[in-house]
């Protein structure tokens, strides 16, 4: 009676969203209502064990003790003040990440492609301070995700992401990701801004080399461009480095963060080095609700929790678990298994989307990055018993599809 009960609210709950809400998100059929530790649960009472981690954003997984004193502390005591006020949330938490950073300043904002609109702005600002007024070109790379504002959008290279609502800002090229010598060709003079994911998330998981870090930071030394990374996805502790860029030895000029940052609350950060804080000015650029009291004391809390060096050392260690056991699933059709820290791809050579449904059915929430690429992104307090469970019920989902023979 009451699986039933509540079978009839999901099937409510469903209808009303294709009624109510924009249609540009394709949802799994099951309504999740609440969450602890590594495990989801739907409004029927089944578990399912998470590897996605509300797309790299829950890493410290559901109702962590901490995270939801320090929410509830906050709630209690301030929510958001303006940034027209001094906030101790806020200058503590730019104070930590410039601590734990190459950046000489922060910016806060409310996303990835908000912290990325932000980079391009700075980047351009950069150059007009220097008198180059033509200077605005931007260069991103084949594979890249940063977004879908218009500006982040632009240097997305998606056909079907940018098709539809060209056209684009005008002088953004595109050379190939761990490609230097198309980055050679592409990034001159007028480039005011290089923007590049150390590990590609979207696009599949595919980690930058050293080399071609470093070659992208000469490259824009050499002409004076503004080089961003992305960390939208791949920082905040994922790869097993607090910065994915880290292990290069490579400074960005700028860093961008959002996801991770404050645990499931909205927040985007620009991390930029003394060239950009010095071509900024006030009104040149802003947000209502940046850096709120409440989300900076959650980042606060990650960013605490996440740069614990046992943290990382742990992400790293399961990192390697993961690849391993994945590598144990006995199918002919895996082509590749790929990753760093816990930022996974299992590439197929068939479609994953049958796959991620059958895992639903098996309990298990994974996630796809293009067509035939699993990406796996489990919290953060993962053990090696959950990647055992993974492994079983994606087993399960793979021979479900026939994938096993
Ligand atoms: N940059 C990267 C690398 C991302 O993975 C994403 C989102 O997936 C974004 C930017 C955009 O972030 P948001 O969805 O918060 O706007």
């Amino acid at each position: 009676m009451f699986a039933e009960q509540t079978m009839t609210y999901t099937d409510e709950i469903i209808e009303s969203t294709a009624e109510n809400i924009l249609g540009t998100y394709a949802r799994a059929p099951f309504l999740l209502v609440h969450g602890e530790g590594m495990t989801l649960y739907d409004s029927t009472g089944k578990a399912y064990l998470d590897f996605m981690a509300g797309i790299a954003v829950n890493a410290l997984g559901y109702a962590d003790p901490e995270l939801v004193e320090t929410l509830q502390q906050s709630a209690k005591s301030l929510i958001h003040v303006s940034n027209l006020f001094y906030s101790a949330p806020q200058a503590e938490l730019a104070q930590m990440l410039v601590a734990l950073s190459f950046a000489d300043k922060v910016f806060f904002c409310n996303s990835g492609a908000e912290a990325n609109e932000g980079a391009l702005k700075f980047a351009r600002k950069v150059a007009y301070m220097r008198g180059e007024h033509r200077r605005y070109e931007r260069v991103s790379f084949t594979g890249g995700f940063h977004g879908r504002t218009m500006g982040a959008l632009s240097v997305t290279p998606r056909e079907k992401y940018q098709k539809p609502f060209g056209p684009m800002l005008p002088g953004c090229f595109v050379a190939e990701y761990n490609n230097l010598d198309s980055a050679a060709a592409t990034i001159n003079d007028k480039t005011a801004a290089v923007i590049v994911e150390p590990v590609q998330g979207e696009g599949g998981i595919h980690p930058a080399t050293r080399e071609f870090l470093q070659g992208l930071r000469e490259l824009c030394d050499k002409h004076g461009a503004m080089l961003i990374f992305d960390e939208v996805q791949c920082g905040m502790g994922r790869t097993g480095d607090l910065f994915s860029h880290q292990f290069s030895g490579v400074e960005p000029d700028m860093l961008t963060l959002a996801k991770a940052l404050a645990g499931g609350l909205p927040m985007g950060a620009v991390l930029v080095n003394d060239k950009v804080a010095a071509a900024m000015e006030p009104g040149d650029h802003g947000t209502t609700f940046g850096g709120g009291v409440m989300v900076a004391n959650a980042a606060k809390t990650m960013l605490r929790r996440v740069s614990d060096p046992a943290m990382l050392a742990h992400i790293t260690e399961m990192g390697e678990y993961l690849r391993a056991a994945l590598r144990t699933i006995q199918s002919a059709h895996v082509v590749d298994v790929r990753g760093r820290g816990l930022m996974c791809a299992m590439e197929l050579d068939t479609p994953v989307q049958p796959i991620l449904e059958a895992a639903h059915e098996q309990g298990l929430i994974v996630i796809s990055a293009g067509a035939n690429t699993l990406r796996f992104l489990p919290p953060f307090i993962v053990q090696k018993e959950h990647i055992d469970l993974m492994i079983t019920r994606l087993t399960a989902a793979f021979a479900a599809c026939g994938l096993m023979e």
